[in-house]
């Protein structure tokens, strides 16, 4: 099997899903006026975080403007705002900021990575897409597989996609558990691995933060029971 590294640059490459690569490429181009004099990356944006991490953080798809002009998960917009300075409070980031790739962030045993790989529009990946990304994170999983402990899934569409994914190594229950903020599951290995502790929260999306729906406090006690069940805290 190859590394994590390996397949993060060759996820890079991915043109599967032919609207989806219109649509990357048609933002990288007409781009938002804030940013006219950045050069947008515009293509499949690859996990982000250490390779022997114990926690996994499972979004959607990058944001239009964030992670495909920027080239890194949840970096460049409101979204990870939310999240990296909920991650940084808890300790899981070493600083609450993301603007751009080379700005000093790290991660402390946290993968943060995405179902599906490329900016859609509306933020709204068809099923026919998200199953052609299906086997960029199943690869993903597997090279996380020995160290990681935890996995916090970001709203319902994670939930959905990741969840069929685990059952190949971890045992699901059927009927599958129901995605809900602060929910959390503890599932059995298939063979005699460890077990893995799964995490519900609801998106950081501004259809969430700005409302009030979800606050910062609630994103942070979700990480917390996260690190907690990975043995980091
Ligand atoms: S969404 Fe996934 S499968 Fe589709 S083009 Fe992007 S990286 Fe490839």
């Amino acid at each position: 099997m190859s590394s994590l590294a390996d397949l993060d640059r060759d996820v890079t490459a991915c043109r599967a899903c032919p609207r989806l690569v219109a649509w990357r490429e048609e933002v990288a181009r007409v781009k938002r006026a804030a940013f006219r004099d950045q050069t947008y990356w515009g293509r499949p944006v690859p996990g982000f975080g250490p390779p022997d991490a114990a926690i996994g953080i499972v979004g959607l798809a990058p944001a239009a403007h964030g992670a495909n002009r920027t080239g890194r998960m949840f970096t460049g917009d409101k979204s990870g705002e939310v999240l990296y300075a909920a991650m940084h409070a808890v300790g899981l980031a070493s600083q609450p900021t993301a603007t751009h790739i080379g700005d000093g962030l790290e991660l402390y045993g946290t993968r943060i990575t995405a179902p599906v790989k490329c900016a859609p529009p509306a933020n709204k990946p068809t099923t026919e897409e998200r199953d052609n990304c299906r086997s960029w994170l199943v690869r993903e999983l597997a090279l996380l597989r020995p160290t990681l402990r935890s996995v916090v899934i970001l709203g319902a569409f994670g939930w959905q996609a990741l969840l069929p994914i685990l059952h190949t190594a971890w045992v699901v229950p059927v009927p599958r558990p129901r995605f809900g903020h602060g929910v959390r599951y503890d599932l059995a290995a298939r063979d005699d691995g460890p077990p893995l502790s799964v995490f519900g929260c609801y998106h950081v999306s501004q259809q969430n933060t700005f409302t009030g729906r979800l606050t910062p406090a609630m994103v942070e006690d979700v990480l917390t029971a996260a690190k907690t069940a990975a043995g980091l805290a």
